[in-house]
Parts: structure tokens; sequence; C-alpha cells
């Protein structure tokens, strides 16, 4: 009602998820009092270091994510991160359970921030095998990678393990032009290494076929349209003879990949490959240098049908070998448990690397019956939400999170308006917020970054990118993006 206070809602994550959920709240709520806690100095997750460089327009959603911030009741909190540190240099820690004492609503919106490995021989011994997150963070800033140096000049052949478009973006990174690039906000230090790169043949392998690619169609034909790099030829066998029945959006995938590039490999000395039907076994050395990666050996394997989207893929036991002389691990990336979750009674399920909720974004736990009603059943945790990656695991795009970051949105409004469902049902008075929490942290909590303080890293990456004649050069160290301040 009119005379009750206003809700405090603390945001967990500065990616699409917890803003755009945050932008619903406070649209449907106009009075919310917003803290969103952001363990970098910098805001945006996955938009600023994950997206390619050379997909400037896809980071448009960060203008309205501005907006947002411009908001008279909306804070950004960032370089303080919630129940974890998040890199080492200067910054501060808040435990959840501060959180969960000084808000009315917290919404966990913290994105996958480790990947998935394949488990398999030499995967971590051998150098030259990195994760498609660690190079894509490299190339794009994010501080806990910037002195990853992947080597891209042990030899020609470079194999992409996955077929997502995280693992096309790897493919088109290492083949396209370096001059290019030059005019993106890539970080200096990846156009360097991307220069010298003796890179030539990028495979992109995966265990299934074209028809259960996970890709989408504006990736592949960027690969395709790249001047002066050609493509093998797909196996034929693995699409339909007659593609003009196939679902529109696969029958256009199929065309672009059966049609291939007007240059033939023969015509050109780099290209790439969609090499389909094989299952990492493992890696193996070099005879001049065994502890440096020279091949990977895959299972062949068979597709029970083919053409269906779903099919079952099962080891026909012969095996194959590529040469491998770097190699990219792109299987995905993994959410994880904070520290504090299971104090605060919130249940991670970690074979899909969720937060456990009722698909709306609402946080549950599970709750074993006693002798008169003997089943478990799902129960909310008041006051708790989860958006994005955290809450459907880590696919989608930017704006498939922004549906569900509204949906989660939706189920915080309705379960305020009904009464009771939230972290302090007995106060009259709104609780302390950020400035209470400071009080929990200590002396660290003035190493907070306000929105106005991360505005002028903006403005300085900006003019340190206009003198190299790009749109912006990122501060690859958290500390270089603090001495700004
Ligand atoms: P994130 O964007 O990951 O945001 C999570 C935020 O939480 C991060 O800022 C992180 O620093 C912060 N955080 C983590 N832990 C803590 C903590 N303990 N305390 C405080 N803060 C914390 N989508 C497109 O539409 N187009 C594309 O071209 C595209 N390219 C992509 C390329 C790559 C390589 C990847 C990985 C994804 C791409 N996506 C693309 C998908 C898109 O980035 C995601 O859908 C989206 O970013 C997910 O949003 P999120 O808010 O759930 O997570």
């Amino acid at each position: 009602g009119a005379t009750s206070p206003p809700m405090r809602l603390a945001v967990v994550g500065s990616g699409p998820a917890g803003f755009y959920a945050a932008s619903r709240v406070m649209s449907k709520l106009p009075g919310t009092l917003v803290d969103m806690y952001e363990g970098l100095p910098v805001p945006f997750g996955l938009v600023r270091h994950g997206v390619a460089p050379d997909h400037p327009e896809v980071k448009n959603c960060q203008d309205r994510f501005g907006e947002i911030a411009a908001a008279p009741n909306f804070r950004f909190l960032g370089n303080v991160s919630v129940g974890q540190p998040l890199h080492a240099a200067e910054h501060c820690v808040a435990p959840l359970g501060s959180l969960m004492r000084h808000y009315d609503t917290v919404l966990l919106a913290y994105g996958a921030s480790e990947d998935k490995k394949l488990g398999i021989l030499g995967e971590s011994t051998l150098t030259g095998i990195y994760s498609a997150r660690q190079f894509v963070g490299w190339y794009n800033g994010l501080p806990e990678c910037a002195g990853l140096r992947p080597d891209l000049l042990r030899g020609e052949d470079a194999v992409v393990i996955g077929q997502g478009n995280v693992a096309l973006d790897v493919a088109r990174i290492l083949l396209e032009d370096v001059d290019v690039l030059r005019k993106t906000d890539i970080t200096e230090h990846a156009l360097a290494e991307l220069a010298r790169s003796r890179v030539r043949r990028v495979h992109v392998v995966a265990r299934r076929g074209p028809m259960q690619a996970a890709f989408t169609i504006k990736e592949v034909r960027e690969l395709m349209k790249l001047p002066s790099v050609a493509f093998w030829p797909v196996n034929r066998s693995l699409i339909p003879q007659d593609i003009k029945n196939l679902p529109r959006a696969s029958r256009r995938l199929m065309e672009v990949l059966l049609k291939g590039t007007s240059l033939s490999p023969g015509q050109s000395s780099r290209s790439w490959s969609l090499d389909s039907c094989l299952s990492p076994r493992h890696f193996l050395g070099r005879s001049d240098n065994p502890t440096a990666v020279a091949s990977t050996e895959f299972d062949m394997t068979h597709l029970e049908e083919p053409f269906n989207p779903a099919s079952r893929v099962i080891n026909t036991g012969s095996t194959k070998v590529l040469p491998s002389d770097v190699v990219f691990r792109s299987v995905g990336y993994r959410s994880v448990a904070l520290p504090e979750f299971a104090e605060a009674g919130i249940q991670f399920d970690a074979a899909r690397g969720i937060v456990s909720n009722d698909g709306l974004g609402r946080v549950t736990r599970l709750v074993s019956g006693d002798d008169a009603n003997p089943h478990v059943t799902a129960q909310q945790v008041a006051g708790l939400y989860c958006a994005g990656w955290l809450k459907r695991g880590p696919t989608g795009v930017i704006a498939s999170t922004m549906q569900d970051a509204f949906a989660t949105g939706d189920a915080i409004v309705q379960d305020w308006l009904s009464g009771g469902r939230f972290l302090q049902p007995d106060q009259i008075q709104s609780p302390g917020g950020w400035e209470a929490v400071m009080q929990d942290v200590g002396p660290s909590a003035t190493s907070a970054v306000s929105w106005d303080r991360w505005l002028r890293i903006d403005a300085a990456e900006k003019s340190r990118g206009h003198r190299l004649g790009k749109e912006r050069e990122k501060f690859t160290r958290t500390s270089d993006m603090l001495s700004v301040l």
C-alpha cells in the first residue's frame, strides 16, 4: 500500500540478467531501492567480457543498462563481490548472509564463471590446450585471463572442440584479418599475439553432426564471408538429400553449410572445417617435446538418426587422429555455488549448474516430509530469487536472458504485492541496504566503485582507444581500472 516502505532489492551480478530483472521490478514497483553488487570494478558481465569484439552491435544493450543505472533509486556497487572474492586486487567481499539481513529481496544473477572440462588424458598436463572461456576472456580483457598468453606460434593446425557459437567465435578470431580486428575493442595484447599467429587451419570438431549443431546461422555466415578463408566441404551424408522440407531455421543453416565458400582450400592458405562425429579420447604430446600437445585422438562416432536434431550417438570402435598444434575446449560454461549456500538453505543443482528454482526464478529447497505426509516437497526460500545463466544454465543469448530475467522480475513483484514472501517479514521500516552491509564488511567497503566512478573508467578506456584508432582500449588489470580513480 501507499504507506508501506519501498522494497529494498539487492542484485548480485551486473550482466544482462541483473539489469533486466532490476528494470522490470523498478518499472512495476517504481519506488524500489536497488543496490547492484558486481565483483569487478566494471559492469556488464559477458556483454563486455564474452561477446566478440567484432560484434559491437550486440553490445548496444549497454546503453539501456546505462539508463537503468542513471535512475536515482538505483545504485551500482562495483568491486564488491558477494560470498567469495572474484579477483585478487584491492576489493571488498560482502557475505551473502549480510545481504540477506539487510534487504527485503536478494536476486542472484552472477552467471557462470567456470567452464566444463572434457576429463580426458592430457587435458590438464599438456601445454597448448586452452579453454574457450579463458581465450575469450583474454582477447576481451577479463582480468583473470589477462595473463593467459596463448601460444599461437606452435604450428598451423588449431582444433576447437565443440559446435556452439562460442566455438565459432574462437574460430573466427583465429582466422580473421587482424587489420579488421584492430578497429574493434579487442585488447592490444591479443592483437599482438594474433598478428604473429601461425594458425592457418581451424578444425571445429564435434561428437555429432551439422543437424545437431548448437551454432546459429549468423556465426556460420560470418566465417563463410571471411575474405581468403576457405571452407572444407561439409560431410554431405549427415545432411538430408532434400533439405526443402526442413524447418526454416535449419534449412537456411544447411544451405549456408552446403554452399560453403567460393574459394577452395587449395586456393587459400587459411581454411576451416566442420569435423563431425568425433569424440575426443585423449591428447598426445610431441615427440621432440612431450609436454606440448601435438595431436588429438578421437573416437569416431555414429549417429543413430543423423537428421534428427536429438539423435543419440554411439562410438564405432574406430579412432582418428587430428594434428593439433593448439587446442581450444569449447564445451560449455558452468556456474558455481557460493560457499554460504548450505548455511542459507540454498540448494545448488550441480549436475545442471543452476540454483534450484521453480522455473520462474523463485529459489526453492527440497524438504522431506514427515509421517503424516511422506512426500518430498519443494519449498520457496523466502526473498531469494535467481535469473540468467545461473537460473537456466549457461545457454541462450542476451534476448533469451532478458525474457527469463523479466519472468524473475515479475515473480518478485507478484510475491511482494501478495505480501509475506520476503526476507524481513516483520519490519515496519525499510532494512538498511548497503549502508548496513558496509558496517558488516568494514574498511574495505570504501573501495566500492559507484556508477559515476565507472563512468570515469569508461571515459579513460575510450580515450586510450581513440589514441589507437579504436572504440575503446580496456584495462585488463583491476588495479589499472582503480588507478584511474
Ligand atoms: P553474465 O553476463 O555472466 O553476468 C554475471 C555477472 O556477475 C558478471 O559481471 C560477473 O562478474 C558477476 N559476478 C560473478 N560472481 C559474482 C559475485 N560472487 N559477486 C558479484 N558479482 C559476481 N549473446 C548474444 O546475444 N549475442 C552474442 O554475440 C553473444 N556472444 C557470446 C559470446 C560468448 C563467448 C559467451 C560466453 C556468451 C555470449 N552471448 C551472446 C550470451 C550472453 O553473453 C549471455 O546470455 C548473458 O551474458 C548471460 O547473462 P547473465 O547476466 O546471466 O550472466
